[in-house]
């Protein structure tokens, strides 16, 4: 009896103070589940000690900003003016077999777009790489794993992955690539938490990344060649910075392609590749 009004007495205790308790001390309670927490408090001395750890940690910079002393490059002074003219095609996630069939039709039309690749790293997607920028087009990276779980757990593992496939486009180019696209766009739902933070740190280190102004929506599941152009023709008029998202290694992108070139080249616009002089288009960033 004795012992169940003890228990009882610290249960009510526990649930007095656990709504005024800090985070970390919930944290705490959560390692020892299953015990009335008495002890879930913080002590005066243990507070002071967690508030000078956390002052010293506003005024260090962060230990990523020595990860990859190599990893820094000098952004364009200023940016060309935008042209409503001209239109930037941009083909994520390649190279696949199917590339040489995209050089080829790009070829047919004279267009020179823009690969932001993955890291395909075996001779065959190395030989593909190869002839993207031989032919004219920018290849930049876009991630060498692509997994967002991983690229996104953290600044320093994003920092990993660029580090990878940064190598892998100077290996092919003899270029230290200076622009980028981040796997699922600057902001997306997989890094809401880390997007702030690896977006200024690559700022910092002075690169320029781009996301789009117009997405062909190509990867939808129901993407036809025809929903494809579709989607490009539609937002043009509304958009005054042509930097269109579409994927390699799509049919259906392919077919689409062709026409698609046709039509814009009827309506007086005229292609080019994104280099660090081209104006970034960014989404916004979530509320802080
Ligand atoms: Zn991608």
């Amino acid at each position: 009896m004795k012992f169940n009004v003890l228990g009882l007495f610290l249960l009510l205790s526990a649930a007095i103070l656990a709504p005024a308790l800090p985070a970390h001390a919930a944290e705490k309670k959560g390692a020892c589940d299953g015990i009335p927490v008495v002890e879930n408090r913080i002590l005066p001395s243990e507070r002071e000690s967690e508030q000078k750890k956390e002052a010293t940690e506003e005024t260090e910079a962060p230990a990523y900003h020595k990860l990859y002393p190599d990893l820094y490059v000098t952004p364009a002074a200023d940016h060309d003016p935008v042209d409503s003219k001209v239109i930037y095609l941009t083909f994520d996630d390649g190279p696949f077999a199917m590339t040489d069939s995209y050089l080829e039709l790009l070829g047919k039309h004279g267009v020179t777009a823009t690969f932001f690749v993955i890291g395909r790293n075996d001779a065959a997607s190395r030989a593909r790489m190869k002839r993207i920028a031989g032919a004219g087009h920018t290849l930049a990276p876009h991630s060498y794993t692509h997994d967002y779980g991983k690229v996104y757990a953290s600044v320093d593992d994003f920092l990993h992955d660029f580090k990878k496939i940064s190598d892998l486009v100077y290996s092919i180019t003899g270029q230290k690539p200076a622009i980028f696209r981040f796997p699922g766009g600057s902001v997306n739902i997989y890094n809401k938490k880390v997007c702030r933070l690896i977006i200024d740190e690559m700022l910092r280190r002075g690169y320029t990344y781009y996301d789009w102004s117009i997405s062909a929506a190509d990867t939808a599941k129901n993407a036809t060649a025809a929903t494809t152009e579709e989607n490009v023709l539609r937002k043009l008029d509304r958009t005054a910075h042509k930097i269109v998202l579409m994927h390699e290694g799509k049919k259906h992108t392919l077919s689409a392609l062709d026409s698609l070139i046709k039509t814009l080249k009827e309506g007086g616009y005229t292609f080019a590749g994104i280099t660090a002089k081209t104006k970034p288009v960014c989404l916004p960033l979530p509320a802080k």
